[in-house]
């Protein structure tokens, strides 16, 4: 089944679709969120027929709209969802060692604050429990630490309230390029993968069964009817408008719960290390990331546009106003915002309950036509949500049993073991492009993005700078003009805001770069796509959009 050599490019989207729709597949998948792609990567290396299609970008939705934290779940030991708990911590080891270049370890600070939900022997007594219930390694546990100890690691914290503290590590990670790379995992192993097609109908026999998708390449226009043995709907915070072209909805329903983070340029929130901490009941947490600091996040109840979740002014003041609580000194204002992102939790609703108090953990249901759903759950626990789809299926007798292979399976850029690999091979990097204003931290950034795929952007890069007619001279233009060239023949980039907002992240963490690469990337991007006027003014359009919408507040909601 392996399938290596084949490119996860653009130009494979309409041969999937087509192969898709010329053959019964065993199992079809809509979305391609993180749970989508995780249900893909179990169901394809368990050797099932897989395809999976995606309405707009793969991680689009929520996926790239997280906290970007894999973590054990420290703040549901205050909701008591110790199941919860317990497998996410024990997965995010998993996930870290499958993909260790996007998964990172970090030191977290949870400091003990006056009036707050923990105090010294709670948090004691918390941070224990969580270290043995997660399966935490020795060298990773918990420790105490005394006020001046707290402070001798972050003096930027309220001195007045805070009294103490505990000390454990987290996991950092990049959602968008996770999600991508575990559906690009799920493509070497011969699953058919499209982005930018949606599922407009479900196709049914007649006796009611769910026996295919009508599927829309969005692009083109063009349709296509796909047929499969089992349908799994993974669509996140829209599972119940996918349940909606099945038919009325009967039983549970999704419950959507948005939250938002801001960014601010690390030199105005100069934190040592990041921090976690309680803010009249709500977990909010500080971390330092590429030159910025990011805070977040909020929960409020969501009825508004799916396709189009903004942040609201009174998200932002009140944001603002616990950092400037917490950290006094600081004093954040609404102009050192440099971006910001707004997601949806697609929870599973529990009568009487709001956002904040209901579980995350994950269920699937099953329509009476056999559409399976799979709702609830987090980015940490992608992998065994996954497991149990397709588990909950080879138990229906269809499919061959075959169990699942993907606590074993590194994700594309992720097959090394150590980091001193990524470190030598980042160091050859450097030796190669000796010539050029290229820094260590540069190369270092390309290989926590790429993991041990970035030798062949490189080889994008030696092949423009040997080209004697490439006119671009900076080392910045040439490195842009390899990644926009690489990301769409290797990572299916179809729009210019997959590459600045998905792949690269540029447009949470680096808006600065934007202008400074976005002539040699349209050059590139148009060139490659024979692209007419109209169609790259509709790019730059959508692009803008999307620039403006991270500093552009919605004015008043109010909080759960
Ligand atoms: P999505 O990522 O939304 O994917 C669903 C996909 O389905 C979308 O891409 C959509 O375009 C597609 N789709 C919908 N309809 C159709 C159709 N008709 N045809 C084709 N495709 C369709 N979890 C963590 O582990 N750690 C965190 O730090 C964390 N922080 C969070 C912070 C916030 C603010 C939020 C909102 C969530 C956070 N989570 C976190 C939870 C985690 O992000 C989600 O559980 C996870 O991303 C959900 O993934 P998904 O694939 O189910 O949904």
């Amino acid at each position: 089944m392996e399938n290596n050599n084949k490119r996860f490019s653009a130009n494979l989207r309409m041969k999937n679709l087509e192969e898709m729709s010329s053959s019964k597949l065993d199992i079809l998948i809509i979305g391609g969120g993180i749970t989508g792609s995780g249900i893909a990567l179990d169901a394809v290396s368990r050797g099932y027929k897989v395809g999976l299609v995606e309405k707009q970008d793969f991680g689009s939705g929520t996926s790239s709209r997280s906290g970007k934290l894999i973590h054990g779940g420290l703040k549901y030991l205050k909701q008591g969802d110790l199941p919860v708990i317990r497998e996410v911590g024990r997965e995010r080891a998993i996930v870290h060692e499958n993909s260790k270049h996007l998964v990172i370890p970090v030191q977290m600070l949870f400091p003990i604050v006056k009036n707050g939900s923990f105090n010294k022997v709670t948090l004691k007594i918390g941070l224990a429990s969580y270290d043995k219930l997660a399966g935490v390694k020795k060298e990773e546990r918990h420790y105490m630490l005394t006020k001046k100890e707290v402070f001798e690691q972050e003096p930027l914290l309220n001195d007045e309230t805070v009294s103490g503290g505990g000390m454990y590590i987290e996991y950092r990670t990049d959602d968008s390029r996770l999600t991508l790379e575990v559906a690009k995992t799920a493509h070497e192993h011969g699953a058919l993968l499209c982005n930018y097609a949606e599922v407009i109908d479900i196709i049914k026999d007649q006796q009611g069964q769910a026996i295919g998708v009508r599927v829309k390449e969005m692009t083109t226009g063009r349709t296509f009817e796909i047929f499969a043995k089992y349908i799994v709907n993974a669509g996140g915070p829209w599972v119940d408008m996918v349940r909606q072209l099945n038919g009325p909805i009967s039983g549970k329903r999704i419950h959507l719960a948005k939250g938002i983070h801001l960014v601010v340029p690390f030199s105005r929130f100069p934190v040592n290390e990041s921090i976690y901490f309680d803010a009249a009941g709500r977990m909010i947490a500080v971390v330092p990331r590429d030159g910025c600091t990011y805070i977040g996040s909020t929960e409020t109840d969501y009825h508004d546009d799916l396709d189009d979740v903004r942040v609201d002014q009174e998200d932002v003041d009140y944001l603002l106003d616990c950092i400037n609580g917490m950290f006094p000194t600081v004093k954040l204002t609404e102009q050192d915002i440099t971006s910001s992102w707004a997601g949806l939790r697609p929870l599973i609703q529990e009568e009487g309950k709001q956002a904040a108090e209901l579980s995350r953990k994950d269920e699937i249901f099953e329509a009476d036509s056999g559409l399976i759903t799979i709702a609830g759950g987090k980015l940490t626990g992608y992998r065994k949500m996954a497991e149990r789809v397709l588990d909950y299926i080879i138990n229906k007798g269809e499919l061959a049993p075959s169990p699942s292979q993907t606590a074993e399976i590194k994700l594309t850029g992720g097959k090394f073991n150590h980091y001193e690999e990524l470190l030598h091979l980042s160091k050859s990097a450097l030796l190669e492009f000796l010539h050029f204003d290229i820094t260590e931290e540069l190369v270092k950034e390309y290989f926590y993005r790429y993991g041990t795929n970035t030798p062949k952007l490189f080889n994008i890069m030696k092949e423009l700078i040997s080209n004697e007619t490439n006119e671009h001279k900076e080392f910045k233009q040439i490195a842009a003009a390899a990644e926009i060239l690489y990301t769409m023949e290797h990572e299916m980039v179809v729009r210019l805001t997959d590459f600045f907002d998905r792949r690269t992240g540029y447009l949470l963490f680096n808006r600065n770069m934007i202008p400074e690469i976005i002539d040699v990337v349209i050059a590139h991007f148009s060139k490659e796509l024979n692209l007419s006027e109209k169609q790259i003014e509709l790019e730059k359009q959508l692009l803008n959009y999307e620039f403006h919408k991270r500093l552009d507040f919605l004015s008043s909601k109010t909080h759960s």
